[in-house]
């Protein structure tokens, strides 16, 4: 059918329709879209078709319906949100929330952080996003209110909407598909808007355009890495002599030291060492040492205690 027709409004109307019908066969209504303007003209359609139902049967409507796109069309962060590129937007994202950084800022609370997230993370998952028509804009209005990422928020409450609408890439690409999808309820209608498209986006989601660019990062990155393999290498062997000069050290200190205990274990302190003694600590050794010679000589003229041990003792 030519656009302007209904095709999109005839849809939802029938399948929105049906899920109130039968709330336990489908639990959920994902409506894949291409780009972000269709996405955002399905969730206009939406409201209208709610807006309808409110106006026609008078009932309030409890229904869940959003949208949910990438980080660089939800992202509220004020410095994050304004880089160029979504892929920028992707990884200085990345190097805000990732779990092994967040777990550093235990160590060093200078680390930055992103309050969005931070604030998310120890609530939003406790509330519920209440019932109602949410587009991009309308998350990220919620998001500011609450300081709430609504990435995030968007991505852990499409498990429990009723209508989802998100790009092929959510579900086809099985790189995203497995991070955002996998959870998504089995009693699911899936919609694919213009699925003439759903061959050129599988294989763009299986291809890699590889630049001149690209190989030259690539070959950066592979001579950065075998530097610091270099380096560790070189710190390791420099650690591993330093390691081993202090054991020869610590052997040859000790090696002198039990030289040095058998060297005073002699009686007959040698002189360096009673230089190095106060004098009156010299004077009395020498007394005691003068008084036990006297003595073993005594025992020796009484004849009684030849004993070679007594002799070497005293
Ligand atoms: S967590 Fe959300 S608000 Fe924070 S940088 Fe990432 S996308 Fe932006």
């Amino acid at each position: 059918m030519p656009s302007g027709t209904g095709k999109t409004i005839s849809l939802l109307s029938l399948i929105v329709a049906y899920q109130r019908a039968f709330p336990l066969d489908v639990t959920k209504l994902i409506y894949c879209s291409r780009t972000v303007p269709e996405i955002e003209k399905v969730v206009e359609e939406l409201r209208k078709l709610m807006e309808f139902y409110a106006k026609e049967t008078g009932e309030v409507n409890n229904f869940l319906a959003l949208s949910l796109s990438s980080r660089k069309n939800l992202c509220i962060h004020p410095e994050v949100s304004s880089l160029r590129f979504g892929k920028e937007v992707d990884g200085k994202c990345h190097s805000l929330t990732a779990s092994y950084i967040r777990a550093q800022r235990h160590t060093n609370p200078n680390l930055p952080v992103c309050r969005f997230y931070e604030e998310f993370d120890a609530v939003g998952r406790q509330v519920p996003l209440p019932a109602g028509i949410y587009n991009l804009d309308d998350l990220k209005d919620f998001g500011r209110r609450k300081g709430w990422c609504p990435y995030y928020l968007a991505r852990y409450a499409i498990l429990h909407a009723n209508i989802v609408v998100y790009s092929y890439h959510y579900l086809l690409d099985p790189k995203i598909a497995d991070l955002v999808s996998k959870e998504l309820a089995k009693k699911s209608v899936v919609v694919f808007d213009e699925a003439h498209n759903i061959d050129n986006v599988c294989i763009d989601s299986m291809s890699v355009n590889i630049t001149r660019r690209t190989l030259d990062r690539c070959q950066n990155n592979v001579d950065t890495l075998q530097n610091t393999i270099h380096k560790i290498k070189e710190t390791d062997a420099a650690k591993l002599r330093e390691e081993y000069r202090r054991l020869v050290e610590g052997l040859k200190e000790a090696n002198v030291a039990r030289e040095t205990d058998i060297y005073l274990a002699n009686p007959v302190l040698p002189d360096e060492i009673l230089q190095g003694l106060p004098v009156h600590t010299t004077v009395i050794y020498l007394l005691v040492r003068r008084f036990f010679q006297a003595a073993v000589f005594v025992l020796m003229q009484m004849d009684f205690t030849k004993t070679p041990n007594l002799v070497t003792l005293l």
